[in-house]
């Protein structure tokens, strides 16, 4: 009998299989993990966009995360788009009470396409809620914008950001740099309290990109599952993003996804 790692993801149903839970599984499943997810919401959706959002209710979110917990438990877990402060709140309840600590919050806000992911009163609750049992935080610049109200135009404002995210109570904290502008290049910096670490990967030019922060946290966790070390693990799973989008998939008439497989 086999022996694996197991890791979860708390996060919302792409009907497209792009993005969110889907994207998630299938990057688990990749990188040799046993996957688990907990819907906080579905989404009809496809590579045009978002067309609805229908959340699950608190208590939904509450009893998947126990039949997980009372059972087969997790290495390390992520959530994605969580929507509501009371799904935020849901969440954090249970990661207190089952006191885990390999938590990885990617606060997904917005789709590519501009659809609502997370209901702007909710952004007060992921602060003050979830971040502080974070052990790493993943925004891209525009959501480490709204969550630090700063604008981050160069990379001293990167790290001044990444400064002040941290005194929101994550152990570690990634802004990635998939949204630098002006760059061919897209600097990724992690930050521990203490020192800065930088990923540098060359920009790739395409427009398959639908879950791409999905798949890279997912990643991320699925290698904290298997026992690695946050650098260690940021490391493996930006080379595994690279791979994932200079491998997208072109499928359906808009924004295809980055390949799961690569
Ligand atoms: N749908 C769900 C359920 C998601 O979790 C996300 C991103 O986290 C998206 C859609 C957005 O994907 P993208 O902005 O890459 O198109």
């Amino acid at each position: 009998m086999k022996n694996v790692s197991k890791a979860l993801t708390i996060a919302g149903s792409d009907s497209g299989g792009g993005a969110g839970i889907q994207a998630d599984l299938k990057t688990f499943q990749e990188l040799n993990v046993y996957g688990m997810s907990v819907l906080t919401a579905v989404t009809a959706q496809n590579t045009l966009g978002v067309q609805a959002v229908y959340p699950m209710t608190p208590e939904a979110v509450r009893r998947q995360i126990d039949s997980i917990a009372q059972d087969m438990g997790t290495d390390a877990l992520k959530t994605g788009m969580l929507f509501s402060a009371e799904i935020i709140a849901a969440v954090a309840e249970k990661i207190r009470q089952y006191q885990w600590e390999k938590v990885v919050v990617d606060p997904v806000m917005v789709a590519k396409g501009g659809e609502t992911l997370l209901e702007r009163e909710a952004v007060d609750s992921l602060k003050n809620d979830l971040l502080p049992l974070a052990c790493l935080v993943t925004p891209n610049i525009p959501e480490a914008e709204v969550l630090t109200e700063m604008s981050i135009q160069t990379m001293e404002d990167k790290k001044a950001a990444c400064q002040k995210l941290h005194r929101l109570g994550p152990k570690w904290v990634l802004i990635k740099g998939g949204h630098d502008r002006g760059d061919d290049q897209a600097t990724d910096i992690l930050f521990d309290g203490k020192e800065f670490f930088t990923f540098q990967s060359k920009r790739i030019p395409t427009k398959n990109t639908h879950g791409t922060g999905c798949t890279f946290s997912a990643a991320i966790t699925a290698e904290l599952a298997k026992g690695a070390e946050v650098p260690d693990a940021v490391s493996a799973a930006k080379k595994f993003i690279a791979a994932a989008i200079e491998n997208g998939i072109k499928i359906g008439k808009g924004h295809g996804p980055t390949n799961h497989w690569a």
